[in-house]
């Protein structure tokens, strides 16, 4: 696979250095949960399923978010996570990474006021094609986020169904979305997640020899230590999701924790 002219990629070691040392433990248990919108929704676009479903009303976001803080969860970025798989490291006991997959506009404009109020961090995994495009992030939106706590992960060039292409056809999707973010934030990317969470073994392989230290999927519960870190679950939130589905998500890793614990303590 050809790099870019001139492009040289950043280190690795030198995004790890500056990441938080977070307390902890080294048996976590986080969701990491997975939005795509967050805005008002039209008329029209509310009696579309499918919008409805990929849209959290900003009111139910703000709730959200505020559940996380007033009941003491830290709120990680994929990388921060990233770190700890890799590197064998701890994470808070009662901890939740926030994703928003597609990179809308909305994520700016609705979602980050949100975040910022709380002090909460997140990361957007970006499409390289529709960036600068009428309804998604603008690069000058991107790089305003990015030191306010907002990180970049991949998400492909075009959104296509990874497991469907040729190989030439795969590695353009991973390697150019890649080199793209990197270049115009000037730090490495390694975080993918799958478009409509669909890969394979296939993909998985081309996904770790594009540079990927982590790839994520749809669904699935918290991540733990020990789980594959290129088929790595999230937890959809939902237009839908009731605040009850929603404190059952995020609090799923801290009782799977606390289960495991107190059947050891009765031994
Ligand atoms: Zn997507």
């Amino acid at each position: 696979m050809a790099l870019a002219c001139g492009y040289s990629p950043p280190s690795v070691g030198s995004l790890r250095s500056a990441e938080p040392k977070w307390e902890g433990v080294h048996d976590f248990a986080v969701p990491v949960l997975m939005y795509h919108r967050v805005c008002p929704l039209t008329d029209e676009e509310a009696s579309n399923e499918l919008t409805r479903d990929l849209t959290v009303l900003p009111g139910d976001f703000e709730a959200q978010i505020k559940h996380l803080t007033d009941k003491g969860f830290a709120i990680l970025s994929v990388y921060d996570i990233q770190n700890a798989l890799l590197g064998g490291g701890k994470l808070p006991e009662k901890a939740v990474a926030l994703t928003f997959d597609d990179g809308y506009r909305d994520n700016f404009e609705h979602a980050f006021p949100i975040l910022q109020k709380y002090g909460a961090s997140a990361t957007i995994f970006l499409v390289k094609n529709t960036v600068d495009g009428p309804k998604h992030l603008t690069w000058n939106m991107i790089r305003t986020m990015r030191p306010k706590g907002v990180r970049y992960g991949s998400h492909t060039v075009s959104h296509p169904d990874l497991t469907s292409l040729s190989n030439g056809a795969l590695d353009f999707e991973l390697v150019e979305s890649k080199q793209f973010i990197e270049t115009g934030l000037g730090e490495p990317v390694t975080a993918l997640a799958y478009p409509a969470g669909r890969f394979d073994d296939r993909v998985v392989l081309h996904a770790r020899n594009a540079g990927y230290l982590t790839a994520w999927d749809k669904g699935g519960g918290p991540v733990r230590p020990g789980d594959d870190p290129l088929r790595l679950p999230r937890v959809r939130v939902h237009g839908q999701t009731s605040m009850r589905e929603f404190e059952r998500k995020v609090w799923s890793g801290y009782w799977e924790r606390k289960i495991e614990t107190d059947e050891f303590k009765r031994g």
